[in-house]
């Protein structure tokens, strides 16, 4: 890494440098081959979705799922976004790969009503939207192209976006943001609570959900400041009115808490990680 070379030519002088300016080749050529990849990996197809599951504990029934990206790289097996997120989204990669997410997830939903294995009222499926995807100019354009040419329910599409994506330009973003809900896609906020979020633009956002960032659930049961993030968000949503869900729920003990607090939804490997198409169907007909 860059800090442990710079390190290194403090340690050791003239030779330290050789030694950083080899390393940072070697960084940045391994950059270009994995942009290079990822070029071929998009024309390839290799890319592919997984669904993982959305609980609601009380009724122990899934409401939704979140379509999360895995690579089936020919020779490294099945790789997971965080090996490629950063150069899809650097390069600007990440507008063809968030169209063909967006399409597939269309799809899936598509394919899941088509089977009628689940009710539109019932299910949402949620996409993840990078901040250079949600700012490109025909992004709302696109979203309802590919609703209609799927023929799916606006309902049954929810976007994840982040605290970031928002900070960075309020009015555009709400302005967007309002018109694909007008258009009746419903929005979630990814990671909530480890951004800098007011209560007072929070109100402001046309948002329906908030999901709780695992790192909080992590060790809410063992943490007396995670535990009391957890309730703080979790009033904070009831007061704004809006719908709640934690991530990263791995243990009994963690859903325990979070329903004594009030929280019955969650994703998380506790009921299941992210699975297959064809898994994710049979955990839908009840294992
Ligand atoms: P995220 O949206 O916050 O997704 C949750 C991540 O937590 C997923 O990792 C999921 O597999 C993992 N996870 C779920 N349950 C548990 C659990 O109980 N314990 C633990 N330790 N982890 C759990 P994944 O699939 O590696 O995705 C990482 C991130 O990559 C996502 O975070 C999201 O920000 C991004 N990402 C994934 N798919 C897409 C996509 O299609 N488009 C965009 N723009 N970003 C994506
Ligand atoms: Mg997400
Ligand atoms: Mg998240
Ligand atoms: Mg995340």
């Amino acid at each position: 890494r860059a800090d442990i070379a710079l390190y290194q030519v403090k340690a050791s002088g003239r030779d330290g440098i050789a030694f950083f300016e080899q390393q940072m080749q070697i960084a940045a050529s391994q950059r270009l081959t994995l942009e290079t990849d990822l070029r071929q990996a998009l024309q390839n197809e290799e890319f592919c979705l997984h669904y993982q599951p959305q609980m609601d504990a009380s009724s122990q029934r899934i409401i939704g799922a979140e379509a999360l990206i895995r690579w089936q790289h020919p020779e490294r097996g099945l790789v997971g976004p965080g090996a490629f997120m950063e150069v899809l989204e650097e390069s600007g990669q990440i507008l063809a790969a968030g169209s063909w997410v967006l399409h597939e997830g269309c799809r899936f939903i598509a394919r899941l009503l088509e089977q009628r294995r689940i009710d539109p009222q019932q299910f949402c499926l949620s996409i993840n939207i990078s901040p250079r995807q949600f700012r490109q100019s025909g992004f709302v354009d696109e979203v309802a192209a590919a609703i209609s040419q799927h023929g799916i329910p606006a309902q049954a599409l929810k976007l994840e976006i982040t605290e970031g994506m928002v900070i960075q330009n309020v009015n555009d973003t709400i302005a967007k943001m309002h018109q694909l809900r007008n258009l009746g896609i419903r929005f979630a906020i990814d990671d909530f609570g480890t951004g800098y979020s007011s209560l007072s633009y929070l109100k402001r956002l046309p948002v329906d959900l908030l999901k709780i960032d695992q790192s909080f659930i992590r060790d809410c049961t063992r943490d007396g400041n995670d535990a009391e993030i957890v309730r703080a968000i979790i009033a904070m949503a009831r007061s704004l009115n809006m719908d709640l869900i934690a991530e990263g729920v791995e243990t009994g003990q963690q859903l325990a808490f979070l329903l004594e607090q009030g929280c019955s939804n969650y994703q998380g490997y506790l009921f299941s990680p992210a699975v297959t198409e064809d898994a994710f169907c049979q955990l839908l007909a009840g294992r």
